[in-house]
């Protein structure tokens, strides 16, 4: 199979073929809730953060020195700092394609996505090659350390800044594609068949030239992803302390199990490899895709979706390895794990990728940012034993402590990574097939598209998910063929059902929509007419949930859950409560008293002291609203009483 066809919607990926078809920004807009606030957030006050941080560091000022030959001296931040401009860029480019579908002025944010492309496109040099810490007098020569060098990792973020412009703004003139474009030639002359047969030890250019290749319709930038993805498990790096699976290159990709070593990296690459699976029609590499997933999200998956219970070498652990208070959960893995899951929804159609995704954005992608937006957290631990620090405001924090949120980080690869996702949240609501339209996220949201037949539809949907479970889809054009409309019921979601509301005011159709504790979907086949109105119906109430045995980490312990948001037991609640003189680490929960819903839409316990015996209802938190009072003590996981 060849690339033949180039989408027109602005959406981050778009296989040829597969199940169903992604709807983009063009094509679906967030209009308010959850993901409206953290959308506006995202967009007025975290990426002016990241563009102030790139130039107060000097990651920007390093593309300025390079253009003026002034390199190597003066060059600050990592090896890889150039990735984060370039999110930074995807970041801006989503936004724009957000702000323009809204009808919301664009200006600043094109002047300064326009000036941070003028000066990424002066460092390139004349054969297409952009770095700012190899290649010149005084730098380690390009391509000499791919074990920990990054270049071809940086490429790769470019690459998806690319992708993110040519199909917001296909018309631009700013050149940020032709940059792209150059860079990705030469990545092909360079790594091409019976060329320089090694690969990036940190994956992300597979993923990126295999949506480069589909956004120009470019097969030479797919073929060399493909290859990429097929070095993988040649040994060509390094081995290294953490051994080759670090940077999955002890395993070809389509003998793995399950993933393995550092989690960004393994989720990157496991994204692309599905890339490339899908367009080649290489479905035994697919087939090991989806067991990989299934693997890993059965076995390797913190409660709130996070991946990685490794500090030392940022990976993922043994099967059943999931230890709360040193869980690494970097917010890239849950950035990367939406990436890998999209792709596989788009080619299966199965709801329980969209599951986890919804999983990951409530409880990893949207914990890392401060409720402002301007702080964030790096790795997401499950269980905070001693009040964290408060991080320097005025200075980047050298790792990733934990403790709370920081403004910036010496290796600052998660604020840029989050601001990317939320900037282009609404590709990942709907999408189509050939029979109708699948909701796979529930905001308050506008849909307008065109089915596969040529039927224009346009929905809207009205919710205060997740903080009621009650969905409206109200239909706004009238069917000339029945078509349908599927609505995801997540796993939790028991007793859940659905009514259809003709808008004849006919008898009003109650579907049951139970799928009995598996992600599934509920349909509706009809010629809608114009008015009519779907509701689903999601039982949001607390519940607890208890780990799988073979987690002996937290075994004895439960997780309150409400609607897809996971809580935690925080010390600052406990003021005022009978446990106010509590050792935190004598507290349990008790079982038989289930978790309760209270007027101010926050979520009780009953928590008791097991030392004490002291009892108290004591409120729980939304585990992505922890440490904004300050610092103090958290728990996911709680002991039961008497465990
Ligand atoms: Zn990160």
């Amino acid at each position: 199979m060849t690339l033949t066809t180039t989408t027109t919607h602005s959406v981050p990926v778009a296989p040829t073929i597969g199940a169903l078809r992604p709807l983009g920004l063009d094509e679906v807009t967030i209009t308010g809730g959850f993901w409206a606030r953290r959308q506006d957030v995202n967009g007025q006050a975290t990426i002016a953060h990241i563009g102030g941080w790139l130039e107060r560091e000097g990651w920007l000022g390093n593309f300025d020195l390079a253009a003026s030959g002034a390199l190597p001296e003066g060059r600050r931040g990592r090896e890889f700092s150039d990735s984060e401009v370039y999110k930074y860029l995807e970041a801006i480019a989503w936004e724009v394609g957000r702000r323009t579908a809204a009808g919301l002025p664009t200006d600043e944010l094109e002047a300064r996505f326009r000036a941070v492309v003028a000066r990424v496109a002066a460092a390139q040099e004349p054969d297409g090659y952009l770095n700012t810490r190899f290649g010149r007098p005084g730098q380690g020569a390009r391509w000499s350390d791919l074990e920990w060098g990054h270049e071809l990792y940086c490429l790769g973020h470019l690459f998806q800044a690319a992708v993110a412009r040519v199909r917001t703004r296909p018309d631009a003139d700013d050149g940020l594609v032709d940059v792209a474009r150059r860079a990705a030639d030469l990545v092909c002359d360079v790594f091409g068949e019976g060329r320089d047969e090694r690969i990036c030890g940190h994956a992300e250019v597979e993923v990126g030239l295999a949506e480069l290749g589909r956004a120009l319709g470019e097969p030479r930038y797919l073929e060399q992803a493909r290859l990429f993805v097929e070095r993988h498990g040649e040994g060509t790096l390094r081995d290294i302390e953490w051994g080759r699976s670090y940077y999955q290159d002890d395993q070809h990709v389509r003998d793995a199990d399950v993933l393995r070593g550092h989690s960004v990296r393994a989720n990157y690459l496991a994204a692309g490899a599905a890339d490339v699976a899908i367009e080649t029609g290489d479905d035994e590499l697919l087939r090991a895709l989806d067991r990989q997933w299934d693997t890993t999200v059965e076995r390797r998956t913190y409660v709130t979706g996070g991946q990685g219970s490794h500090h030392q070498d940022e990976a993922f652990g043994e099967d059943w390895e999931l230890p709360s208070d040193r869980a690494y959960s970097e917010t890239c893995a849950g950035v990367a794990s939406v990436m890998f899951s999209w792709r596989l929804l788009l080619a299966r159609g199965d709801a329980r990728y969209a599951d986890l995704i919804e999983r990951t954005l409530f409880n990893v992608i949207e914990t890392s940012p401060s409720a402002e937006g301007t702080a964030f957290y790096y790795a997401n631990t499950l269980h905070q034993r001693r009040p964290g620090a408060v991080a320097d405001a005025h200075a980047a924090t050298p790792r990733a402590q934990s403790s709370l949120r920081a403004p910036w980080f010496d290796v600052s690869c998660c604020p840029p990574n989050t601001a990317r996702t939320f900037a282009s949240l609404a590709a990942y609501v709907a999408t189509a097939d050939a029979s109708g339209i699948q909701l796979h996220q529930y905001a308050p949201a506008s849909i307008r598209t065109t089915l596969d037949g040529g039927q224009a539809v346009a929905l809207e949907v009205a919710t205060e998910y997740p903080r009621s479970g009650s969905v409206r889809i109200r239909v706004l054009t009238d069917a000339a063929q029945p078509w349908t409309l599927s609505l995801r019921v997540p796993a939790w979601a028991e007793g859940a059902r659905a009514m259809v509301r003709p808008a004849d005011g006919g008898p009003e159709q109650v579907l049951d929509a139970d799928q009995h504790g598996r992600p599934g979907t509920v349909s509706v086949d009809r010629a809608f007419a114009a008015g009519d109105e779907v509701e689903l119906v999601l039982p949001v109430v607390p519940r607890f949930a208890a780990p799988d045995p073979r987690v002996d980490a937290v075994r004895g312990c439960l997780v309150v859950e409400r609607g897809p948001e996971v809580f935690a037991l925080e010390s600052v609640d406990l003021a005022g409560t009978e446990l106010a003189a509590s050792d935190f680490a004598d507290l349990r929960v008790d079982p038989d008293v289930p978790p309760r819903d209270d007027d101010d839409g926050s979520v009780t316990a009953t928590i008791v002291d097991d030392r004490t015996g002291a009892r108290g209802d004591v409120p729980l938190v939304r585990y992505h609203d922890w440490a904004e009072r300050g610092p103090s003590q958290m728990r996911v996981w709680v002991p039961v009483v008497g465990a």
